[in-house]
């Protein structure tokens, strides 16, 4: 850990609006939350069946300062209890990020406080800290440790010696895996966002029921692109039909039960794929101690189950004392339910780790945003 820059209690005010959900939370010494508010824009994205930029970025206009003004507000706070301000400035919608980037400049430069521009995917890791304060223990993850992020843009495994330092060590070459939950749902004839409704639908499915390949990827790296394919072929050939039917003829030839089996099956391999590579980087890295996972997929039970048995043994289930991993002392981390999304509580604590091993504020006047960028 670096030179403290600051010595007492400290209060972050954080501001996330990098894809579709506007918020703001307060954040105390990087574990207590005095509020955190969320705005979705998911009602009004749900009719089109995805995200349209501008209205996102539209949204995001109306809605940011009432969110802020609530987060203070309902925890009995104002601007002067405010030690510092974080905010996403990458990577994310161009238009949702230039509105959470310019209400927090102006915030910093108004009321002169140090302005921290925080990556989203480092937010996503840090969500695993959170929370925790009630359990006695501090149970937190430790380091190094491996975490496998898997959200609606990225599926990466990371490396972490330590605080704010990532290693890239596997990614996916085309469609990150929370983009193919939503396009297989689309195809499925399930609502936006399909990671729900898809885990929703799957549980009146027969997981085994339709047998999916998983891609032939060397090392650490995903593909999910043929997976999504996989399953259009797959419904084509359960219905009978040429494979140039489009995918939108195909949902309503579906049985109430043929969607939940696709739903099942599908989940089913997309969990066993991250799975298995999350197990190799383990066993690249048998000095790691801690496993996170991160993201809004990181929600998703059957993954949470999964990587329980596999990793920990599962509850109930004896130990196999044969399996390396099983019997490693892993630590295995998901974030609260809450904190699986996109949220601002996220953030702050994010930025606290920054400030805890040195980073410097950022320049509000000259703070820029980048819609696409690698975690460093
Ligand atoms: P993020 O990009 O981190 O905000 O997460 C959004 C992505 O997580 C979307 O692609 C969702 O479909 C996906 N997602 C949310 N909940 C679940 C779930 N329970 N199972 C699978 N995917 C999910
Ligand atoms: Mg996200």
């Amino acid at each position: 850990m670096g030179d403290l820059w600051y010595n007492k209690s400290m209060k972050v005010l954080a501001i996330e609006s990098s894809c579709d959900e506007t918020a703001a939370a307060v954040v105390e010494d990087g574990v207590r939350i005095l509020n955190n508010v969320v705005v979705s824009q998911i009602d009004i994205f749900a009719e089109y069946g995805g995200v349209i930029p501008e209205v996102a970025a539209r949204s995001h206009l109306e809605a940011i300062l009432p969110v802020i003004h609530k987060a203070l507000g309902d925890a009995e706070l104002t601007m002067d209890d405010i030690d510092v301000i974080a905010v996403t400035h990458t990577p994310g919608l161009l238009g949702s990020l230039l509105i959470g980037t310019l209400t927090a400049r102006m915030l910093a430069i108004l009321w002169k406080k140090p302005l921290f521009a925080v990556h989203h995917l480092k937010s996503h890791i840090y969500a695993n800290w959170l929370g925790r304060e009630e359990v006695k223990e501090c149970v937190i993850p430790e380091f190094p440790l491996v975490a496998l992020v898997v959200s609606g843009g990225h599926t990466q495994i990371i490396y972490m010696q330590e605080h704010n330092k990532f290693e890239i060590i596997g990614t996916t070459r085309d469609d990150a895996v929370g983009e193919c939950f939503d396009k297989v749902a689309k195809v499925l004839g399930l609502p936006y966002p399909g990671g729900p409704s898809i885990a929703e639908c799957a549980r009146r499915g027969d997981a085994k029921k339709f047998k999916l390949p998983h891609p032939q990827v060397e090392g650490l790296d995903f593909s999910f692109s043929g997976l999504k394919t996989a399953v259009l072929r797959a419904v084509q050939a359960e219905l009978g039909v040429p494979i140039n039917t489009p995918s939108f003829e195909l949902a309503e030839k579906l049985t109430e039960q043929q969607q939940a089996d696709f739903a099942a099956s599908f989940q089913e391999t997309a969990c066993e794929i991250l799975l298995e590579k999350l197990k190799i980087a383990l066993r690249d890295h048998p000095e790691a101690r801690s496993v996170v996972i991160a993201g809004g997929v990181s929600a998703n039970a059957v993954l949470r189950e999964k990587v329980a048995e596999e990793l920990l043994g599962g509850s109930g289930t004896k130990m196999d004392k044969t399996d390396d991993l099983k019997t490693r002392e892993l630590r295995v981390f998901f974030p609260e339910k809450r904190f699986a999304g996109d949220n601002a509580a996220m953030v702050g604590v994010a930025a606290y780790y920054e400030m805890l091993v040195g980073v410097e504020p950022t320049d509000p006047y000259a703070l820029d945003i980048a819609p696409r960028s690698v975690i460093g």
